[in-house]
């Protein structure tokens, strides 16, 4: 099953509306030879998210947004609903473990988001992940696998073509202590069996399952070389138009496209 590489750069809160438009017209030109090959996802903050899909109109360069309400609309301020992101954004994170830690989602909340993207046809990439003090009471994959579980509570196979689900161990990122490959690997096939036990063969096969935490040129390879590692979320090395473009090179290499 050959399935298109996904790399995701979460801007997290960094880059204002005119830094972000700057760095996106001086990436888009420098992507485009990938881009049949390599999907590439930039996710700026909220405010920049407009401008940012308006740069990249017929670039060919996806846009995801960092989270979203699960309402349509209503007295949530502060909040974006969905339907606000479709036409701005193709994706959009929920459940990053950020969000989980500092703003207290829970997977009954990621769950109800990825419902609301589903039926305004945006894509969920599915962040999920375990702390250190999971991994080493020896718990990461049941702890990963039942948020994968939860997040995808009645999502109808149909939408499962459209999910793409990004393992990223908190203690992974930002850090500089990334995951060996080979962990992130057992990981990641592990959410692909959990996928399988829900939905069965077609879609375990087809649903993208990216790695996240301290993704960098110098180990973006090992990381693309394994079978059941469909792509990146990165954070620190998306923010330099140089390291990014360098990140979706070396997928190109690793996949052999
Ligand atoms: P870093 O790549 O900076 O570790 O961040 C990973 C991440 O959280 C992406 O969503």
């Amino acid at each position: 099953m050959m399935r298109t590489p996904i790399i995701a750069g979460n801007w997290k809160m960094h880059k204002t509306a005119s830094e972000s438009v700057e760095f996106v017209r001086e990436l888009a030109p420098r992507l485009s030879a990938y881009l049949g090959r390599i999907e590439c996802v930039v996710c700026p903050t909220f405010v920049a998210l407009g401008a940012t899909a308006l740069t990249l109109q017929g670039s060919g360069v996806k846009v995801g947004a960092q989270n979203t309400h699960w309402e349509e609309k209503g007295a949530f301020t502060s909040q974006i609903a969905p339907n606000m992101l479709a036409g701005l954004a193709d994706y959009v994170i929920i459940g990053h473990s950020e969000c989980r830690q500092y703003l207290g989602e829970t997977d009954e909340m990621i769950n109800k988001k990825a419902h609301a993207l589903v039926k305004h046809a945006l894509k969920p990439i599915i962040a999920v992940g375990e702390s250190l003090a999971i991994r080493q009471a020896g718990d990461a994959m049941s702890f990963v696998g039942a948020q994968v579980v939860a997040a995808l509570k009645d999502i109808p196979a149909e939408a499962m073509m459209s999910v793409v689900i990004a393992y990223e161990p908190i203690w992974a990122i930002g850090t500089g202590m990334n995951a060996t490959s080979a962990d992130a690997a057992q990981i990641c096939t592990g959410i692909r069996g959990t996928v399988r036990g829900i939905y069965g063969d077609t879609v375990a096969d087809a649903v993208r399952i990216q790695y996240g935490g301290s993704v960098k040129p110098d180990n973006m390879v090992e990381y693309m070389s394994q079978s059941d590692i469909d792509g990146a979320l990165v954070g620190g090395a998306a923010l330099k138009v140089d390291d990014f473009t360098k990140l979706i090179e070396l997928a190109a290499e690793a996949k052999g496209l």
